[in-house]
């Protein structure tokens, strides 16, 4: 059985694809991140291994050497598997990885009928790895299927598109979550209650917020941050914007924390119109209801919107490379006041 939250209709999907024997020979699982891309990539791997009837059932000996990724027919390819070396210099999958995974593919499967390469943020695929891939997904061996993963398809060569069949997950329902939370990891439901919603669809992040409490006050930590610049004068935000451009620069886990940030700060932005709108039942930090009143009561609903807007088009000239201090500086010194 597959152990997948939400996403049914990809599981019905692949589970045909393997009961009626038309198996691709590439796939490419898109979908923002935590959404649950590995989780299915890694049980339909299972699943055209596994020898059970209710396959996979996450519990014979090739369900779980998958699980460890050790089983002789599967291979990964993803960042973590960047030699030490390579992984000081940049942060991303090289052409020697592919290398491996083509001579890997040449090879007859071992033990079961498939041999199934993961290529796990096929997004961070050097132009050269990528060039390289692209040969296997042109002459793939009879035996073989590749699964490809990326938060977003459309950064990918057309090429890569083309030969695989796409599969985009969307964000899973709050409720799908907050459901499967309480039943199936026993978390309370109070607890599962926030964790859903501030999961905004990445079931992820929820599994890993509830199991430890840092994930979650990660996203605190970001909220207080804005909480704190509603008071701060104009030299304070000057000083905020310049550090947060440092941190971006620095490199490219800085640089995702920045992004993170910028989203926790949107989120609280749409739950502020939101509660202004007289919906505070949609908003996503359902653990600070009074403060989202006190901002709604406080900011004028063109300001907060204002602010929404402003960070969206910041995240979007960060993508493009502008110049960051300006960006944040010019966002900072925007967003409202709000006395504290
Ligand atoms: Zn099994």
């Amino acid at each position: 059985m597959w152990r997948v939250i939400g996403h049914d209709w990809a599981v019905d999907l692949l589970d045909h694809s393997i009961e009626t024997g038309r198996i691709r020979h590439a796939y490419l699982i898109t979908g923002l991140s935590s959404v649950g891309k590995t989780t299915l990539t890694t049980q339909f791997a299972q699943a055209l291994h596994c020898a059970e009837p209710d396959a996979p059932c996450g519990n014979c000996r090739s369900c779980r050497l998958i699980d460890e990724m050790s089983h002789p027919d599967v291979h990964l390819v993803s960042l973590d598997t960047v030699p030490e070396q390579e992984r000081r210099t940049r942060r991303e999958i090289g052409i020697n990885q592919i290398r491996e995974l083509r001579h890997t593919i040449s090879l007859k499967p071992y033990a079961g009928k498939w041999k199934v390469c993961l290529i796990l943020e096929a997004n961070r695929l050097s132009e050269e790895a990528a060039n390289c891939l692209l040969k296997t997904l042109e002459e793939p061996p009879s035996y073989s299927v590749l699964i490809l993963t990326a938060v977003d398809g459309n950064i990918l060569l057309p090429t890569i598109n083309s030969r695989c069949q796409r599969l985009d997950l969307r964000p899973v329902a709050t409720e799908t979550i907050r459901q499967a939370l309480v039943k199936t990891y026993g978390v309370e439901e109070d607890q599962a209650h926030v964790l859903a919603h501030l999961a905004v669809g990445r079931v992820g992040w929820a599994l890993r917020a509830s199991r430890d409490g840092e994930h979650r006050q990660e996203h605190q930590r970001r909220l207080a941050h804005l909480w704190k610049m509603g008071g701060a004068s104009r030299v304070e935000r000057m000083a905020l914007a310049q550090e947060l451009s440092q941190q971006f620069t620095k490199d490219i886990e800085e640089r995702e924390g920045v992004q993170e940030l910028l989203e926790s700060w949107s989120c609280w932005w749409r739950d502020v119109l939101l509660v202004k709108e007289g919906c505070p039942n949609l908003v996503v930090n359902v653990d600070q209801l009074p403060r989202l009143r006190e901002y709604a009561g406080q900011v004028p609903a063109g300001q907060a919107s204002h602010a929404l807007n402003s960070i969206r088009a910041t995240q979007s000239y960060l993508d493009q490379n502008v110049n960051p201090r300006l960006a944040l500086e010019v966002l900072i010194l925007g967003f409202p006041t709000v006395k504290a």
